[in-house]
């Protein structure tokens, strides 16, 4: 037998032929390494959708690199010496295989990298981690952004992106910005009007093959207590139907992104959202080509810069700035909690079985394809968290569990900072809190549901609009001093002393259980 001379360890969101760890592999010396594991579904609870998305893309992309010529040396979760756990699983694969060295592209999870850098050390073993591609920002280049700055906001780094990568820039003037303005975000907040969304595209769906049915049985069968439902799973789970679905958004849905991408309505999970988080975290697609994709939409004058502008906001803007909280931040982030938010978090999280249309909605859809779109996870379920006062670590377990897109480099900043304010403004400027008004003006969820979001108190007062005074209440002293809490701090201020045991009243109801 010839001697190993690297093993490239692919992980399960590195799923890229091209990525830095094939730089140099000579097929003749190399292999490559993949493990299903018990623990990347149990360590932290995953969703059945979740799951499948992850190990029918593996089984696929193991498949791409067999016929591109490449030996892999790959565990399945059934197999019968799975060994359950990542290190586990690769020191008996080591032990066996005896190669020279490890590459791996840089993990975008913290755990996972101290895990393999523990591994290889054990074994006195050279590991050469190198930079992953495929973000705009390396963690290096946001280190040297956050350290000229006294405070960080998402605003100021996006612009220096836009410049540094000369993405919708001005043809005659390459330090201003396309159209004028950076940002078109107050042209981006719009309802749908009472006739609704229209004639939303349908989804682009790609009919499960050979490989992911037998993983949706496998998982059926090895995870059948996990939550979440297979029937509908859709989702693009190789490069080539990436592609395709990158494609048919710009065609048919990113014109209308823009102004409706914080809109909901009832029934319709996919609007006019891009369904493309999955594919960008697992490297099935690279964020550039999604961002040059929309532009070209843009320059060739068959979608507004508006909607392009919000859209590319998201990509080079909100992503790449998650990623460098979590690496600068990490590990102690994962720890934060403010706001001092203790409650357990509600058990009808995990099956949808609430009163509360909105909240029900989301959930059940979330359940049903793994996926809900930003203001529904910002606005909706991450809202009622928030005010509740769930302890931020089970609120981060759960949107870490329930998305086909959760991978925690980008989930935990979005949960513990953006949503929880657990990282006491770091994300956010602010908590993002507001009634039930809200979700009012932003979907027709209220005509259809028992509570009334004008009340706090009383038998239909709407829970997100009793608990939102009940947080000012218990917050009062700590936002006092922010001044874009200022106006919010003033009403509640006025509030005389029955009108506070009221609500504290009513606030200890829905956190009891009596309000469901
Ligand atoms: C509490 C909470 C948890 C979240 N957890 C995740 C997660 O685990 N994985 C994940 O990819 N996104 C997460 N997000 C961000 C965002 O909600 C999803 O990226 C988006 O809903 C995915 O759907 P889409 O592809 O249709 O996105 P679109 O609305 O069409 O947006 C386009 C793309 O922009 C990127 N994007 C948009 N918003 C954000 C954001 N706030 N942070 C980072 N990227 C963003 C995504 O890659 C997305 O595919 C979370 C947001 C919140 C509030
Ligand atoms: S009344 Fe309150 S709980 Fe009901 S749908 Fe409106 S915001 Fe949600």
């Amino acid at each position: 037998m010839h001697s190993l001379r690297h093993l490239v360890l692919v992980l399960g969101d590195q799923l890229d032929l091209h990525a830095a760890a094939f730089d140099g592999f000579d097929a003749a010396q190399d292999a490559v390494w993949m493990a299903e594991v018990a623990q990347e579904s149990t360590h932290v609870w995953s969703s059945k959708p979740r799951t499948v998305m992850f190990l029918a893309a593996m089984r696929h992309f193991a498949k791409a690199l067999r016929e591109a010529g490449r030996t892999v040396h790959y565990t399945a979760l059934d197999q019968a010496d799975n060994r359950g756990s990542l290190a586990a699983q690769l020191q008996a694969d080591l032990a066996r295989l005896q190669p020279q060295g490890l590459v791996l592209t840089a993990p975008g999870d913290w755990r996972v990298l101290q895990t393999l850098k523990a591994t290889a050390h054990s074994l006195a073993l050279p590991l050469d981690i190198r930079e992953d591609r495929h973000f705009f920002c390396s963690v290096r280049e946001f280190a040297a952004h956050a350290k000229a700055r006294k405070s960080l906001r998402m605003e100021y780094f996006y612009r220096e992106m836009r410049k540094r990568h000369q993405v919708l820039m001005a043809a005659d003037a390459p330090d201003q910005p396309e159209g004028g303005q950076w940002n078109f975000d107050a042209d981006n907040r719009e309802a749908f009007g009472p006739q609704g969304p229209g004639a939303v595209p349908p989804r682009t769906a790609f009919a499960p093959d050979d490989i992911t049915r037998e993983v949706i049985t496998l998982v059926q069968q090895r995870l059948a207590d996990h939550p979440g439902q297979l029937a509908s799973f859709a989702w693009p789970v190789t490069r080539e139907q990436a592609l395709v679905a990158l494609q048919a958004f710009v065609a048919e849905r990113l014109p209308h992104f823009g102004p409706y991408q914080d809109a909901m309505w009832p029934g319709q999970p996919w609007l006019y959202h891009a369904h493309l988080s999955a594919a960008l975290n697992l490297k099935l697609l690279n964020p550039r080509e999604v961002v040059a994709a929309a532009v070209d939409a843009y320059r060739a004058g068959t979608t507004p810069l508006a909607s392009v502008e919000g859209f590319v906001r998201q990509i080079l803007g909100w992503r790449e700035y998650v990623r460098g909280i979590y690496w600068t931040r990490m590990p102690d982030y994962a720890e934060l909690n403010a706001l001092n938010a203790q409650e357990d978090l509600p058990a009808w999280y995990w099956t949808g079985a609430t009163d509360m249309a909105c909240l029900r909605d989301a959930i059940g859809q979330t359940l049903e394809h793994g996926y809900a779109h930003h203001i529904q996870r910002l606005m909706v379920t991450g809202l009622f968290a928030l005010m509740y006062g769930v302890q931020p670590q089970q609120v981060h377990a759960w949107y870490l569990a329930v998305y086909v897109d959760a991978v925690e480099w980008v989930e935990l900043p979005n949960t513990i900072g953006m949503s929880q304010y657990a990282d006491g403004g770091l994300m956010a400027s602010k908590p993002y809190v507001a009634t039930g008004k809200y979700i009012q003006r932003m979907s027709p969820y209220c005509k259809g549901c028992k509570y009334d979001p004008a009340q706090r108190t009383g038998p239909k007062a709407c829970p997100f609009t009793t608990l939102y005074w009940d947080f000012l209440l218990q917050h009062e002293s700590q936002l006092a001093h922010n001044p874009r809490m200022a106006l919010q701090v003033k009403n509640v201020v006025r509030l005389d002393g029955p009108q506070r045991l009221a609500i504290q009243a009513q606030a200890l109801a829905i956190r009891s259980g009596q309000v469901t």
